[in-house]
Protein backbone atom coordinates (compact mmCIF):
# COMPACT_ATOMS: atom_id res chain seq x y z
CA UNK A 1 0.00 0.00 0.00
CA UNK A 2 1.32 3.44 -0.83
CA UNK A 3 0.74 6.56 1.21
CA UNK A 4 -2.13 8.63 -0.02
CA UNK A 5 -1.09 11.80 -1.78
CA UNK A 6 -4.49 13.20 -2.29
CA UNK A 7 -4.19 16.99 -2.44
CA UNK A 8 -5.92 18.57 0.50
CA UNK A 9 -8.80 20.49 -0.97
CA UNK A 10 -11.18 20.59 1.97
CA UNK A 11 -11.49 23.86 3.83
CA UNK A 12 -9.52 23.55 7.04
CA UNK A 13 -11.65 24.00 10.11
CA UNK A 14 -10.14 25.64 13.15
CA UNK A 15 -10.05 22.95 15.88
CA UNK A 16 -13.00 23.50 18.20
CA UNK A 17 -12.60 23.27 21.97
CA UNK A 18 -14.05 20.00 23.22
CA UNK A 19 -13.85 18.21 19.87
CA UNK A 20 -13.00 14.53 19.85
CA UNK A 21 -9.26 15.07 20.00
CA UNK A 22 -8.49 11.45 20.83
CA UNK A 23 -9.65 10.78 17.28
CA UNK A 24 -7.33 13.45 15.79
CA UNK A 25 -4.43 11.95 17.72
CA UNK A 26 -5.09 8.32 16.84
CA UNK A 27 -5.72 9.22 13.22
CA UNK A 28 -2.42 11.16 13.13
CA UNK A 29 -0.50 8.26 14.61
CA UNK A 30 -2.07 5.88 12.13
CA UNK A 31 -1.12 8.16 9.21
CA UNK A 32 2.40 8.56 10.56
CA UNK A 33 2.80 4.77 10.63
CA UNK A 34 1.58 4.60 7.01
CA UNK A 35 4.00 7.34 5.90
CA UNK A 36 6.91 5.55 7.60
CA UNK A 37 5.97 2.22 6.05
CA UNK A 38 5.71 3.81 2.60
CA UNK A 39 9.12 5.43 3.10
CA UNK A 40 10.61 2.17 4.37
CA UNK A 41 11.58 3.77 7.62
CA UNK A 42 10.45 3.12 11.16
CA UNK A 43 8.49 4.98 13.76
CA UNK A 44 10.65 3.79 16.65
CA UNK A 45 9.41 4.01 20.26
CA UNK A 46 11.01 7.38 20.95
CA UNK A 47 9.78 8.86 17.65
CA UNK A 48 6.28 7.61 18.36
CA UNK A 49 6.32 8.92 21.94
CA UNK A 50 7.48 12.35 20.79
CA UNK A 51 4.82 12.41 18.08
CA UNK A 52 2.15 11.40 20.62
CA UNK A 53 3.22 14.23 22.93
CA UNK A 54 3.07 16.71 20.05
CA UNK A 55 -0.40 15.46 19.16
CA UNK A 56 -1.73 15.72 22.71
CA UNK A 57 -3.33 18.98 21.58
CA UNK A 58 -3.38 21.55 18.78
CA UNK A 59 -1.11 23.82 20.79
CA UNK A 60 2.54 23.75 19.67
CA UNK A 61 4.92 22.26 22.20
CA UNK A 62 8.59 23.00 22.86
CA UNK A 63 11.38 20.43 22.94
CA UNK A 64 12.00 20.90 26.66
CA UNK A 65 8.37 20.40 27.49
CA UNK A 66 8.44 17.19 25.44
CA UNK A 67 11.54 16.07 27.29
CA UNK A 68 10.14 16.79 30.72
CA UNK A 69 6.88 15.00 29.91
CA UNK A 70 8.81 12.02 28.56
CA UNK A 71 10.80 11.83 31.76
CA UNK A 72 7.92 12.64 34.09
CA UNK A 73 7.54 8.99 35.03
CA UNK A 74 11.19 8.77 36.10
CA UNK A 75 12.54 8.14 32.59
CA UNK A 76 16.01 9.27 31.61
CA UNK A 77 15.65 10.18 27.96
CA UNK A 78 18.48 12.51 26.92
CA UNK A 79 17.74 15.84 25.19
CA UNK A 80 19.72 14.71 22.13
CA UNK A 81 17.34 11.75 21.69
CA UNK A 82 14.37 14.13 21.65
CA UNK A 83 16.08 16.42 19.13
CA UNK A 84 16.94 13.48 16.90
CA UNK A 85 13.35 12.24 17.05
CA UNK A 86 12.09 15.75 16.20
CA UNK A 87 14.49 15.95 13.29
CA UNK A 88 13.25 12.61 11.98
CA UNK A 89 9.62 13.70 12.33
CA UNK A 90 10.35 16.97 10.50
CA UNK A 91 12.39 15.31 7.75
CA UNK A 92 9.51 12.96 7.08
CA UNK A 93 6.88 15.69 7.02
CA UNK A 94 5.15 14.53 10.19
CA UNK A 95 5.67 17.67 12.25
CA UNK A 96 6.53 21.32 11.63
CA UNK A 97 8.66 23.66 13.68
CA UNK A 98 7.20 27.07 14.33
CA UNK A 99 10.13 29.47 14.54
CA UNK A 100 8.14 32.26 16.19
CA UNK A 101 7.34 29.99 19.14
CA UNK A 102 10.33 27.65 18.96
CA UNK A 103 7.80 24.84 19.21
CA UNK A 104 6.47 21.89 17.23
CA UNK A 105 3.07 21.06 15.81
CA UNK A 106 1.79 17.91 14.15
CA UNK A 107 1.38 18.19 10.39
CA UNK A 108 -2.22 18.23 9.23
CA UNK A 109 -1.28 16.93 5.77
CA UNK A 110 1.18 14.17 6.55
CA UNK A 111 2.81 12.51 3.62
CA UNK A 112 2.14 15.41 1.29
CA UNK A 113 5.82 16.35 1.17
CA UNK A 114 5.10 20.01 1.52
CA UNK A 115 7.77 22.53 2.35
CA UNK A 116 5.20 25.27 2.24
CA UNK A 117 2.62 25.71 4.91
CA UNK A 118 0.77 28.49 6.59
CA UNK A 119 -0.14 28.44 10.25
CA UNK A 120 -2.81 30.37 12.06
CA UNK A 121 -1.63 30.73 15.65
CA UNK A 122 -4.11 31.90 18.29
CA UNK A 123 -2.31 34.16 20.74
CA UNK A 124 -5.04 33.63 23.32
CA UNK A 125 -5.41 29.86 23.58
CA UNK A 126 -2.36 28.80 21.58
CA UNK A 127 -4.39 26.60 19.24
CA UNK A 128 -2.70 26.44 15.88
CA UNK A 129 -4.26 25.38 12.61
CA UNK A 130 -2.42 24.53 9.42
CA UNK A 131 -3.70 26.03 6.23
CA UNK A 132 -2.53 24.63 2.99
CA UNK A 133 -3.63 27.27 0.59
CA UNK A 134 -2.55 26.54 -2.98
CA UNK A 135 -3.43 30.06 -4.27
CA UNK A 136 -1.44 31.62 -1.42
CA UNK A 137 1.52 29.37 -2.11
CA UNK A 138 1.39 30.18 -5.84
CA UNK A 139 1.18 33.92 -5.18
CA UNK A 140 4.18 33.82 -2.83
CA UNK A 141 6.22 31.62 -5.15
CA UNK A 142 5.50 34.00 -8.01
CA UNK A 143 6.34 37.12 -6.02
CA UNK A 144 9.58 35.55 -4.81
CA UNK A 145 10.61 34.24 -8.25
CA UNK A 146 10.22 37.75 -9.67
CA UNK A 147 12.97 38.81 -7.30
CA UNK A 148 15.27 36.04 -8.48
CA UNK A 149 15.17 34.27 -5.13
CA UNK A 150 15.05 30.49 -4.79
CA UNK A 151 12.97 29.06 -1.95
CA UNK A 152 14.07 26.29 0.42
CA UNK A 153 11.11 26.36 2.69
CA UNK A 154 8.11 28.55 2.95
CA UNK A 155 6.55 28.54 6.37
CA UNK A 156 4.22 31.41 7.11
CA UNK A 157 3.25 31.98 10.73
CA UNK A 158 0.20 34.14 11.22
CA UNK A 159 -0.63 35.30 14.72
CA UNK A 160 -4.12 36.34 15.75
CA UNK A 161 -7.23 35.25 17.65
CA UNK A 162 -9.12 32.08 16.78
CA UNK A 163 -12.90 32.05 16.15
CA UNK A 164 -13.57 30.37 19.50
CA UNK A 165 -11.59 32.89 21.53
CA UNK A 166 -13.23 35.70 19.58
CA UNK A 167 -16.66 34.26 20.37
CA UNK A 168 -15.91 34.11 24.09
CA UNK A 169 -14.10 37.47 24.32
ZN1 LIG B 1 -7.92 17.56 17.69
ZN1 LIG C 1 2.02 20.22 7.29
ZN1 LIG D 1 -7.97 30.68 20.59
Amino acid sequence: MTARRKPSTETPVFPKPGHNHARCASEALRKAEAVCTARKTRLTDIRRQVLELIWQSHVPVGAYEILSQLNAGGGRTAPIAVYRALEFLMDNGLVHRLASLNAYIGCAHMGDDHHAAQFLICRTCGTTAELESAPLKRALTHAVAERGFSIDSQIVEISGVCPHCRATA
